[in-house]
């Protein structure tokens, strides 16, 4: 599913983030960069051990919730990677939905900053961090929205979501239609 906002375009697609062909792929990372299991893993299996490497040298404090940091993508179909960390859910009233968002608009600011055309995100906290997918979905392409209406100037933006199973990816297509209705 596609939706247009401008010059930018905003792609949802089911897949696996790592084999994605796009300037800059989204770690769902934690707020050590640490490493972990879930895309994080999947990420630094397939990118090599230069993520990793680079990450604790330039970041050795970690990076705070709601923000975002860079790195070269070593073997993955990119140029960059950007480790952004979302909120572990808890229960929705301790500033999970800004910290979600602010995650989201932190890697589109990044990708601005580094020149990027595309850049593709995996839906953050919805795994080990046990965000509520529909929830989720809502911040996610709230904040990709406002990030596109906030910045209508070239150049054009292709952000892509790409959802790993059905529901996933039918709770973010049930938001974007409701956006765009
Ligand atoms: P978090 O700790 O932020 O919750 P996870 O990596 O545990 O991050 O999960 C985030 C979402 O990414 C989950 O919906 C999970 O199903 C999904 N996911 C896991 N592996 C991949 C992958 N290779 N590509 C795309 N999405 C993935």
């Amino acid at each position: 599913m596609k939706a247009q906002f401008g010059l930018h375009l905003l792609e949802l697609t089911q897949g696996d983030i790592t084999l994605q062909e796009v300037d800059a792929i989204v770690n769902a990372a934690n707020s050590a960069l640490a490493g972990g299991g879930g895309v994080d893993g999947a990420i630094h299996r397939r990118g090599g051990p230069s993520l990793m490497e680079e990450t604790r040298r330039r970041f050795p404090m970690g990076c705070p919730t709601g923000d975002a940091v860079a790195t070269a993508a070593g073997k993955l179909a990119a140029k960059w990677v950007f480790h952004a960390v979302g909120p572990v859910w808890l229960g929705g009233h301790r500033g999970e939905p800004d910290q979600l968002q602010s995650a989201y608009r932190r890697c589109l600011e990044l990708a601005r900053q580094h020149g990027c055309h595309s850049v593709s995100f995996p839906a953050l906290s919805t795994g080990a961090y046990g965000y509520p997918m529909d929830l989720a979905a809502e911040h996610a392409l709230h904040a990709i929205r406002q990030f596109f209406l906030d910045s209508p100037e070239a150049p054009a933006l292709h952000v892509r979501v790409v959802l790993f199973d059905a529901g996933a990816y039918a709770a973010f297509a049930r938001v974007l239609e409701t956006l765009l209705a």
